[in-house]
């Protein structure tokens, strides 16, 4: 953060060419403390001149870092490891302060996009080519995965650190250079890992900040220099994101929402479920893509799992993530306005509201923009709870007669990012991860987030492109394929064929 403009906060700006580069653009936005409910900073917005210059600066440091030794940079992979494992703590501190999860959540947030800086400093071995000898006499074949230059990351900000690093680590270890368009809502994570790979040894311009909005967004996606874009965001956004990088000509891969369900049998123990659907449904403030939504009892079961979750309810501490709470405040005002209008829908539409977060005591100031955990039973499938994505500490639930209703209910859906069964029963689980349409699926766990050395996407409204997040998807998703077909001529060769070759 290096200048103010005339609020009198820091304005948290670009960071080009391995330093803070002041806004020129004159415009900005508030980034708030949401457990205060104070406006603590500004962030700059982006002009079209800035991407360029973001642009430009991994632009210039490509020839250079797609040359340097797999050695070189795999230490310096190795370093931003080290050094983001000792300090994540700063990391989890800026976290708490701009999103509002709790500080124990925060480093689970670090800890999972440590697995995949992990995951990349083994990058050798994932970008290794084929070689086949002598598939014509004398000639052999050999494919190179190779970089594909200047790589667009747009994040959303229930993750501000770990969905770049979903991204960054692979295309940084495989040779690209990269430009990030962090949420505007919680800007200053990547600002701080992008001072931490500086200290780590990267050479400048490889990791690149861009600060902004739509105007940011667009610029990334229609510059000619721009050789991909990775997108994490809601569904509207990304099918934008994914049309317009296509049309523009780039490979996209762009995560959408979701709406993950959670089915119940009625052999699963009942304990494990509830406690499952309680951190599934309320960790993060619900402000995960793969929060628990919609718990879908098969019944005789759905009295005596709402008993429990409501007990284990009412066990929940809400404040300010600084303060050894359960659940923190939502990102902003605005969000939880909209979290809460949920409740009143639920009401007009005929649901049983049996826990309400609205007027929660919390740990915290009360401007913070809480809203308490809400727990409601019996929600049409018809209504806008059921059907949208709410993104909060709402967690609906949907009485179903049997295991096929439940299926095909979780199949109806738009979305297919992440689902759960919770059962005793190994054929019905077997049977489960066979006959559901989602792409990510726990059985007896809530949040299957894959591990990096998996890849993390969905299916339908939940994913647009076809290549996944991290693992191999990720390794080939940054890297283009080149096959090379070599001859080295020996005293026989000769003669002239127009033929294609053939022994
Ligand atoms: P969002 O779509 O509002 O914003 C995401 C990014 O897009 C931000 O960087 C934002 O600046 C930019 N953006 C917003 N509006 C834009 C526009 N009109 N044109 C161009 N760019 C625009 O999402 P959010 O509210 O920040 O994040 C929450 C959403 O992200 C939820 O829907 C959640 O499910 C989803 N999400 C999905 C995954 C996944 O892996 N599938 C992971 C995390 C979050």
């Amino acid at each position: 953060m290096t200048d103010t403009l005339d609020t009198g906060l820091a304005v948290v700006t670009h960071w080009i060419s391995g330093a803070e580069s002041p806004s020129t653009s004159g415009r900005t936005s508030p980034v708030y403390d949401p457990a205060l409910g104070v406006e603590t900073k500004r962030v700059a917005l982006a002009s079209l001149e800035e991407v360029d210059a973001a642009v430009a600066s991994a632009k210039a440091a490509f020839p250079g870092w797609r040359d340097t030794s797999i050695a070189k940079r795999q230490q310096v992979i190795f370093a931003f490891r080290e050094l983001l494992n000792a300090r994540r703590g700063e990391l989890a501190e800026i976290l708490t302060s701009e999103h509002g999860k709790v500080l124990s959540d925060a480093m689970g947030e670090i800890t999972r996009g440590l697995e995949v800086v992990e995951l990349a400093t083994g990058f050798p071995h994932l970008l290794k080519g084929e070689y086949s000898e002598n598939v014509s006499t004398g000639v052999d074949v050999y494919s190179l995965k190779q970089p594909l230059g200047v790589v667009g990351i747009i994040s959303p900000f229930n993750f501000p650190a770990m969905v770049p690093m979903w991204f960054f680590p692979i295309a940084i270890a495989a040779g690209n250079t990269v430009v990030v368009k962090p949420s505007e809502k919680d800007p200053s994570a990547v600002n701080w890992m992008a001072a931490l790979w500086k200290e780590a040894g990267l050479p400048d311009g490889v990791f690149n900040v861009l600060h902004g909005d739509k105007v940011a967004v667009d610029g990334l996606l229609e510059h000619p220099d721009v050789k991909s874009i990775s997108f994490v965001g809601s569904t509207p956004i990304a099918k934008y994101i994914y049309e317009t990088a296509a049309k523009n000509g780039k490979r996209v891969q762009a995560l959408g929402g979701a709406k993950n369900h959670m089915l119940v049998l009625p052999d699963a123990d009942l304990d494990l479920t509830a406690d499952a659907a309680v951190n599934a449904g309320f960790g993060s403030a619900g402000e995960r893509c793969m929060a628990i939504s919609v718990v879908v009892a098969v019944e005789p079961v759905a009295d005596a799992l709402i008993e429990k979750i409501t007990q284990r309810m009412a066990t929940l501490k809400v404040g300010d993530g600084r303060r050894s709470c359960d659940m923190g405040p939502l990102v902003t005002r605005e969000h939880r306005d909209k979290v809460a209008g949920y409740i009143d829908v639920a009401v007009e539409d005929g649901a049983v509201v049996v826990v309400d977060g609205r007027g929660i005591e919390v740990d915290g100031a009360a401007d913070g923009f809480w809203l308490g955990p809400t727990l409601i039973d019996q929600v049409p499938t018809t209504s806008r709870v059921y059907t949208e994505e709410i993104f909060g500490p709402v967690l609906s639930v949907v009485r179903v007669a049997s295991y096929e209703d439940g299926l095909e209910l979780i199949n109806s859906g738009a979305f297919g990012n992440g689902t759960a069964i919770f059962t005793n029963d190994g054929g019905a689980a077997r049977r489960f991860q066979n006959e559901v349409e989602v792409g990510m699926v726990g059985v007896n766990v809530p949040i299957p987030v894959p591990v990096a050395y998996y890849s993390f996407g969905g299916f339908k409204d939940s994913i647009f492109g076809d290549t996944k997040a991290y693992g191999e998807a990720g390794f080939r998703f940054f890297t283009r394929e080149k096959a090379i077909t070599s001859r080295w001529l020996d005293p026989s060769h000769g003669g002239i064929n127009l033929g294609f070759p053939q022994n």
